[in-house]
């Protein structure tokens, strides 16, 4: 069986008044959640040495939203998974498509990206999802297999990689996919990890993504292959953040 996670990515947000927000996350979970759900919190990299000190031994798993492949290097401004693991964090979330959109990161790039996770020895959560164009062109699945297979290095393993699911239409817009069209999708990216990993590919942890609120969660957590949520906007707010994790 997979235990269910769910995981806050916060993107740019979050200054050094954020931290008790973050404390309140690391408490709660203390209690009987820790048993039920795993809980991964990507805050920005400033913030990641913090948030990795007040989590320690809270079982709050703290990861960064990018890493370089290389390991260390004339690249400025970016930030190695080495570095990630070396700050305290234990996972780094890859090909956000964000990233893929305003960083034009292919799936090399990504794929790469999640070897260097794995060699530093951090959990990859690599991210695929259809744009709205494609979706309308009837080309959802074969987008998203795409990605899968681009993406998803050789060597991934159920307790190494995180596949999450965002359709990029449904991130920050309020509007979801239905629960069909999520069990679907997700029924889809299983067979494509078990065709090339086996029960390896079984055991892995897809998560949904996109509009995930603490009045939808229970809903599309329930969807068949949905181990939890990748959460943007309602992770900010430990209230609502800890609504949906009490829902998974
Ligand atoms: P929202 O939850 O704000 O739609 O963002 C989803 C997302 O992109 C998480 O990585």
């Amino acid at each position: 069986a997979r235990k269910p996670l769910i995981a806050g990515n916060w993107k740019m947000n979050g200054l050094g008044a954020s931290a008790p927000e973050f404390v309140r996350i690391v408490g709660a979970y203390q209690g009987s959640l820790k048993n039920v759900v795993d809980i991964m919190v990507f805050p920005p990299a400033t913030l990641l040495t913090s948030f990795a000190t007040s989590t320690r031994g809270a079982g709050v798993i703290v990861g960064a939203q990018d890493c370089h492949p290389a390991p260390s290097g004339a690249h400025t401004g970016d930030i190695s998974a080495e570095m990630i693991a070396d700050a305290g964090g234990k996972a780094v979330i890859v090909g956000h498509s964000e990233r893929r959109a305003e960083h034009g990161e292919t799936d090399a790039i990504v794929r790469a990206k999640a070897e260097a996770a794995l060699r530093a020895g951090l959990v990859a959560v690599i991210c695929v999802g259809e744009t709205e164009e494609d979706r309308d062109a009837g080309k959802a699945f074969e987008v998203v297999e795409r990605q899968l297979e681009g993406s998803v290095p050789n060597a991934a393993r159920a307790k190494t990689v995180v596949v999450a699911y965002e359709p990029v239409w449904a991130i920050g817009t309020g509007v979801t996919p239905t629960v069909e069209e999520v069990a679907e999708m997700h029924g889809r990216i299983r067979r494509a990890l078990q065709a090339r990993f086996g029960a390896e590919g079984e055991g892995m942890r897809i998560l949904y993504g996109g509009s995930v609120k603490p009045d939808n969660a229970a809903e599309l957590l329930r969807a068949g292959n949905v181990d939890g949520a990748l959460v943007g906007g309602a992770s900010l707010k430990a209230d609502d953040f800890l609504a949906i994790a009490q829902a998974a």
